[in-house]
């Protein structure tokens, strides 16, 4: 019986994702062509202009939206698009810190393993898992109380017996307990069920532990959760640790780097296509168009000697990012490819990278930094392959 409900639970929980997953996938399209056009009117007006505050605000608009999209598609586990060795401390620390910023009023503690081995993942996706726990613990405790967050090495056979079964290896411990509300079973069991939530309208999206769940098993990891009604709740987070040694953090870069040259945009959505033309020209670039993979390797063939670069789309009805780079590179060995993806279908997006696609850049994105994934890769010097766009 209970294997059967697990069952159930596991097909519930696969076929919500598919709809999560293509709903984001549309919707983010959307945002790409928002986003766009919204960069490029924020470049034309000088931060003097009346108008410049409300343009940003639009900005602020959209990259909320943009991070509910990264929710959805994090929990159809369709989002894992930047894989790096991570400090998995530093990463802590930092989203504890943006945390604060945000609930001044939080009392936070934690204690961290200083030789805590590194974890391979998506850093904004795992801040994401961080936050969204933070969050609600902070939302259990509305009299107050502590969030004590600590993390450990550890191998498979100390992680406690659950009913799921652990792969033989070492992972990274994490736990996150708050002093809060704490749940009856029957909410404990829904929780990770996505828009399950026990909030009032408004409050609760019932996505946050949804996405969680997908993330981190995204990311090979464990999570699970303890809690009594009366006596708080704890998360414990597994994370199987990576062979490379941590990474250091990359600064972030507003600034809009011209160039030029000739690029080749490919994407099957007319708007998408047009306003990533437009800020390609605006950075000055000559802009070829292809509005379909076959398309687009007619066009690659007829002018394959004056095109610097694809901006290629990864999901295309008749022919996608992935195939249509394999014919591209056998027109062209050398040919420039950045992939533009929203998710990536199983990791095909680093799969993609792995066959020497020289970037990827997530959507939606922005003018700047669609000016410096180019910058990088049309670098002159030996190319970075397998570098990922940040
Ligand atoms: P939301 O926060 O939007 O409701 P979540 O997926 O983040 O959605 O959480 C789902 C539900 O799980 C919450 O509505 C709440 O009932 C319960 N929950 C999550 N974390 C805690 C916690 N730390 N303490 C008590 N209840 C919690
Ligand atoms: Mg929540």
């Amino acid at each position: 019986v209970k294997l059967e409900a697990e069952f159930q639970h596991a097909r519930k929980m696969e076929a919500v994702g598919t709809l999560a997953g293509a709903i984001a996938h549309n919707f983010n399209n959307l945002l790409m062509a928002i986003q766009g056009n919204v960069s490029l009117l924020l470049l034309d007006t000088e931060s003097e202009d009346p108008r410049h505050e409300e343009i940003k605000k639009i900005q602020e608009h959209v990259e909320s939206g943009a991070r509910l999209t990264s929710q959805l598609l994090g929990y159809a586990r369709k989002g894992k698009y930047k894989i790096r060795s991570l400090d998995f401390n530093s990463l802590i620390t930092k989203t504890m810190a943006s945390f604060r910023q945000s609930h001044p009023t939080a009392r936070m503690a934690s204690h961290l393993a200083p030789d805590l081995d590194a974890v391979a993942g998506d850093r904004s996706q795992l801040e994401h898992v961080l936050f969204n726990i933070f969050k609600n613990a902070v939302d259990a405790m509305p009299e107050g109380g502590e969030l004590f967050i600590k993390t450990m090495n550890i191998g498979h056979e100390q992680i406690r017996k659950r009913n799921y079964k652990i792969k033989s290896g070492e992972y990274i411990m994490l736990v996150i307990a708050d002093t809060g509300v704490g749940m009856e079973h029957k909410v404990r069991r829904r929780i990770f069920e996505p828009f399950f939530t026990t909030k009032e309208l408004g409050r609760g999206t019932g996505l946050g532990l949804a996405s969680a769940y997908g993330i981190i098993k995204g990311h090979s990891g464990y999570i699970d959760v303890d809690s009594k009604k009366g006596h708080g709740t704890t998360f414990f987070i597994y994370l199987p640790t990576s062979t490379h040694p941590a990474e250091k953090t990359d600064y972030k870069d507003k600034s809009v780097i011209h160039g030029s040259g000739c690029i080749l945009v490919v994407d099957d959505e007319p708007a998408v296509l047009e306003i990533n033309s437009r800020m390609l020209t605006k950075l000055g670039f000559r802009v070829l168009e292809a509005c379909s993979g076959r398309d687009a390797l007619n066009v690659y063939r007829q002018n394959r000697h004056i095109v610097d670069l694809v901006l290629l789309d990864m999901i295309m009805p008749d022919m996608g990012g992935g195939e249509v780079y394999e014919r591209l590179k056998d027109i062209n060995r050398n040919v420039k490819a950045i992939l533009a993806t929203g998710y990536s279908l199983d990791g095909e997006a680093s799969h993609i990278v792995k066959k020497g696609c020289d970037g990827v850049i997530q959507k939606p994105f922005s003018i700047d930094r669609l000016s410096r994934v180019i910058s990088r890769v049309l670098k002159p010097g030996p190319p970075a392959k397998g570098k990922v766009a940040n």
